[in-house]
């Protein structure tokens, strides 16, 4: 999903839950808020690795290529690692949101970023090859393919 796209969302599914939920406080919503479509910062750190540069315009160009290049080459396409977008980040935090109420919130932000790329990826654009869901695949594929 485009980054306009996320805030968006985001800011709706914090409004609602801080008026479902008061007890999260505004504070708590606003982690919401930031977590929902600041996650995708990792595709930032992504590009930075691979292309060893710290343009961020480049960087979201590269981003936008990559999503061609995967509706190019299909189930052949070898999705980049976006880590805070696998199953495993995710794991993690959802652990360390039973100890801590911050990592709730960024917990909270960060499912619903993970549940709306993968509706996005998977049943509009039906491309689900074009993510790496889970940081296991990656090492698997670098170490064995
Ligand atoms: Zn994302």
């Amino acid at each position: 999903m485009y980054p306009t796209q996320h805030i968006l969302a985001g800011l709706l599914f914090s409004a609602v839950l801080l008026l479902l939920y008061p007890t999260i406080g505004f504070l708590g919503a606003v982690i919401i808020f930031l977590v929902s479509f600041g996650i995708d910062v990792d595709h930032y750190f992504f590009y930075i690795f691979k292309k060893r540069d710290f343009s961020f315009q480049r960087a979201y160009q590269y981003s936008i290529e990559q999503g061609k290049i995967a509706r190019a080459q299909g189930k052949q396409y070898s999705a980049p690692l976006n880590i805070f977008h696998t199953v495993e980040a995710l794991l993690m935090m959802g652990i360390l949101s039973l100890y801590n109420r911050i990592m709730l919130f960024i917990f909270l932000g960060a499912l619903f970023h993970f549940i709306l790329d993968f509706w996005y990826t998977v049943y509009v654009l039906r491309m689900p090859y074009a993510r790496r869901y889970t940081l296991s695949s990656y090492v698997r594929e670098k170490l064995f393919l």
